[in-house]
């Protein structure tokens, strides 16, 4: 099985429906400034801006001298190239604009938007047939946690998430484990919480696929994550990173979490 240290940790905001191109402009302006040579080496950094925003960042950071290695995401997409699906945004446009991430089932999208397995797992498909990466969001909300139905929650999402994928795909996407009583509420999961389901998350793609593809799929925890909590969440073997929404709107709150290994 590869090595964990082989996994680069991965920091993603999602910025959810917040802040206009001209905020964005002035966030990631921030960021630039804030983040240095050693953070990028040392992770993988994200942002899911809405998107509306998506092309005013980049044309930002493509104006810059050295252009940032910002990774831009988007936070849906339909499972359709193109067609009759008004108010939908395509992946095959997301791919032409460079885009690298797309969220597939965050909680919010699944609970308020009605959004099924079904549906999660035809939009993995196609964000993988336009050559970008999937973030699959699983997670339980706070009456399956209490009712003991973590594991058969968590592990339907993801076994339906990753149906009919190649272990390739599989191997090379991210799952993002995001308990709901966590999301926004400014609880976090203790680190034992977090690496346990994230540790059975990893276990089940093992049997579902192989070892080798659990080895090098990313698992991020999400859910209030701030600078103060990462560095002990980032200590758990299983947890590869973080999906970061509120504190994603600030770029020092943001550039305090991507550098988490100076708070340890
Ligand atoms: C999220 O939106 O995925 C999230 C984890 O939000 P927050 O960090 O605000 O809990």
């Amino acid at each position: 099985m590869a090595e964990a240290t082989t996994r680069k940790p991965l920091i993603s905001g999602n910025w959810k429906m917040n802040l206009n191109h001209f905020e964005a402009t002035a966030l990631v302006q921030k960021l630039v400034y804030e983040l240095t040579t050693a953070d990028y080496e040392a992770v993988d950094v994200a942002i899911h801006p809405p998107f509306t925003d998506i092309r005013t960042v980049q044309t930002y950071f493509l104006a810059e001298k050295d252009p940032p290695p910002i990774i831009i995401g988007a936070q849906s997409c339909h499972w359709e190239d193109a067609g009759a699906f008004t108010g939908e945004v395509s992946p095959a446009m997301l791919a032409k604009l460079d885009v690298q991430f797309v969220l597939a089932g965050h909680s919010e999208r699944r609970e308020l938007l009605g959004e099924t397995d079904e549906v999660v797992n035809r939009k993995v498909i196609a964000i993988l047939r336009n050559g970008m990466t999937p973030i699959l969001c699983v997670g339980e909300t706070l009456d399956e946690r209490e009712a003991g139905a973590t594991e058969s929650k968590v592990g339907g999402q993801v076994e339906a998430g990753l149906t009919g994928l190649s272990p390739e795909q599989v191997g090379g996407m991210v799952i993002a484990y995001e308990p709901i009583w966590a999301i926004g509420t400014g609880r976090t999961a203790t680190p034992d919480d977090a690496q346990e389901v994230c540790g059975r998350i990893r276990r089940q793609v093992a049997d579902l696929v192989s070892p080798d593809v659990a080895a090098s799929l990313r698992i991020q925890y999400g859910g209030s994550v701030k600078a103060e909590n990462t560095a002990a969440l980032m200590t758990c073997p299983d947890i590869d990173g973080a999906l970061v929404g509120g504190a994603s709107l600030e770029a020092d709150s943001f550039a305090a979490i991507v550098r988490y290994r100076d708070w340890t």
